[in-house]
């Protein structure tokens, strides 16, 4: 494989395995790897034709820009043939199934996107006086109310723009009032051994010590261990229900008394909401926080670094604590309330109020459902995890193969063993199988793991095509053709990137051509 100026690969595909790290380029006529705009535009053209400015007088002092912009000059026709060819490089939910586990990559109905793109939510400023946005803050407001009734709680933080970030605001609330209560000397965050990075990544970034705890033999969280670990120094516990090994945590009830028994609040991920939305309220199972991926359970785009949101939704004892600004009911009508309740708010989390773009989305989503649409949803998306985990269990091995599903189902690679294929493997050949891969790796507290979640909006023709795809492969290994395995991806522009040297090492800035 050669590589250009910008450690870009290029070349064409060579015979042989695809070892880790081998980016060789295939030949794929209609899907061809696309250059950079730097590299087919040039400096010396431009799209349009703009007359010569003739500048007197400059207002920008010394500021003055003397260089040329060196952006790449392209014709309209260039330009966005380079965009089209990049977009289909991109696999996507719009392009097929997409069972990546604990992201819930469910369908974006285009009826969203229709009410998104109306002028009154589109095309407003959040600096706009509120007397003439009060259609967009209805908007926020009736949402939150939906996220409200659907957990039972009594707040909701609407400006977290991803769950991560609805992480760290709801854990914020509750530093906020362990130190308003005198307990801010509680310093330790406990977190279930199969909990997502992102939980005892918040708890550190804010300065707790993260204390693990080990879960049961059959996935689930051991209330006795959590019970074990409670001591003083407890602020709270980060538990994900239903859990990331797509089981719903039968103790939860008694986790969250043992927590609160001990002075510590619960934080609940609520990522995996699509599980249990209009079928299980978390308020009811004494949660005092949990974010919601607006993009995974209410069907709003995500993937691909773009936009998410996280609302929080909080208990009683830690609304008062709640970011500002929040839609409040006044005289004239809907305001923002900028600095909370008693000023016991934690403070600001982030410029204005959140993702309004997918607030719309979220809101659309849940009023074309309706409430008993919304169960139905969640109803099917554990129907069809069922379905998958039942067909796949005669090839795969499922480490808790005996009980149902939530939303999504595992298996660990021991069905691999001896083989010589690995995870990894396993899920790049998926994508000559035209799928993206499932979830690997993750969570940690199985070998080698393989998390599917095929979400509701999967027909069962889809599924069926699915899991036939999935046992052939299944067959495949364990028949010993292990170089379809090796050499795979063999039908995808490229082959096996060096993953590891591209996150820590990664090429952002055109530095010119060779
Ligand atoms: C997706 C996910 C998160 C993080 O949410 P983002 O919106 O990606 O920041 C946290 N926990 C679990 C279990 C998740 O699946």
């Amino acid at each position: 494989m050669s590589m250009n100026s910008q450690g870009r690969p290029s070349g064409k595909i060579q015979d042989g395995p695809a070892a880790p790290g081998d980016a060789a380029v295939n030949d794929c006529a209609l899907l061809p790897l696309e250059p950079l705009l730097f590299e087919i535009g040039s400096r010396d053209h431009c799209g349009v034709d703009l007359p010569d400015v003739q500048i007197d007088e400059s207002r920008l002092g010394g500021f003055r820009r003397l260089s040329p912009l060196d952006l790449p000059g392209l014709s309209e026709p260039e330009s966005m043939r380079h965009y089209v060819r990049l977009s289909r490089l991109n696999y996507s939910i719009d392009a097929g199934l997409y069972p990546l586990g604990s992201c819930t990559m469910k369908h974006n109905p285009r009826l969203n996107e229709k009410v998104a793109r109306l002028p009154g939510f589109a095309d407003i400023h959040p600096l706009q006086p509120v007397s003439t946005v009060q259609g967009a803050l209805q908007v926020i407001d009736e949402l939150a109310r939906w996220l409200m009734v659907l957990t039972n709680t009594s707040a909701v933080a609407m400006s977290p723009k991803a769950g991560a970030h609805g992480e760290m605001c709801g854990m914020m609330a509750i530093r906020a009032a362990h130190h308003a209560n005198g307990q801010g000397h509680r310093d330790v965050v406990l977190v279930p051994e199969s909990a997502h990075g992102t939980n005892p990544a918040t708890a550190a970034f804010l300065g707790y010590r993260v204390v693990p705890v080990a879960a049961r033999s059959d996935g689930t969280v051991d209330v006795d261990a959590v019970k074990a670990a409670l001591t003083p120094e407890v602020a709270a516990i980060m538990l994900t229900n239903p859990n990331t090994c797509g089981l719903f945590e039968p103790d939860v009830r008694k986790i969250a008394d043992a927590v609160h028994d001990a002075g510590g609040y619960f934080y609940c991920d609520g990522a995996n909401f699509n599980a249990i939305m209009g079928v299980v309220r978390p308020g009811d199972l004494g949660i005092d926080a949990m974010h919601i991926n607006l993009h995974k359970t209410f069907s709003t785009p995500h993937g691909g670094g773009g936009p998410g949101a996280g609302p929080v939704v909080l208990s009683k004892a830690l609304a008062p604590f709640a970011p500002v600004p929040f839609v409040r009911h006044g005289e004239d009508g809907l305001m923002l309330e900028e600095h909370g309740d008693a000023n016991q708010s934690f403070g600001r989390l982030c410029a204005f109020h959140g993702q309004m773009g997918m607030f719309t989305r979220a809101l659309a989503y849940m009023l074309s459902h309706g409430g008993d649409g919304l169960t139905q949803a969640a109803r099917d998306a554990v129907l069809n995890a069922n379905y998958i985990k039942a067909r796949l269990q005669e090839e795969f091995s499922m480490p808790y193969g005996d009980q149902p599903c939530m939303h999504e189902t595992l298996s660990d690679d021991g069905f691999l063993k001896g083989t010589g294929v690995t995870t990894l493997d396993f899920a790049k050949a998926m994508i000559d199988e035209g799928y993206h891969p499932m979830t690997m790796y993750f969570p940690l507290v199985v070998h080698g793991a393989m998390l599917i979640e095929p979400t509701e909006s999967e027909s069962l023709n889809s599924l069926d095509a699915f899991v036939q795809s999935m046992l052939e492969l299944a067959r495949a290994a364990k028949a010993g053709d292990i170089e379809r395995f090796r050499q795979a991806p063999s039908r995808a522009p490229l082959r096996r990137l060096d993953e590891t040297a591209a996150a820590r090492n990664p090429v952002l800035k055109w530095s010119g051509s060779e």
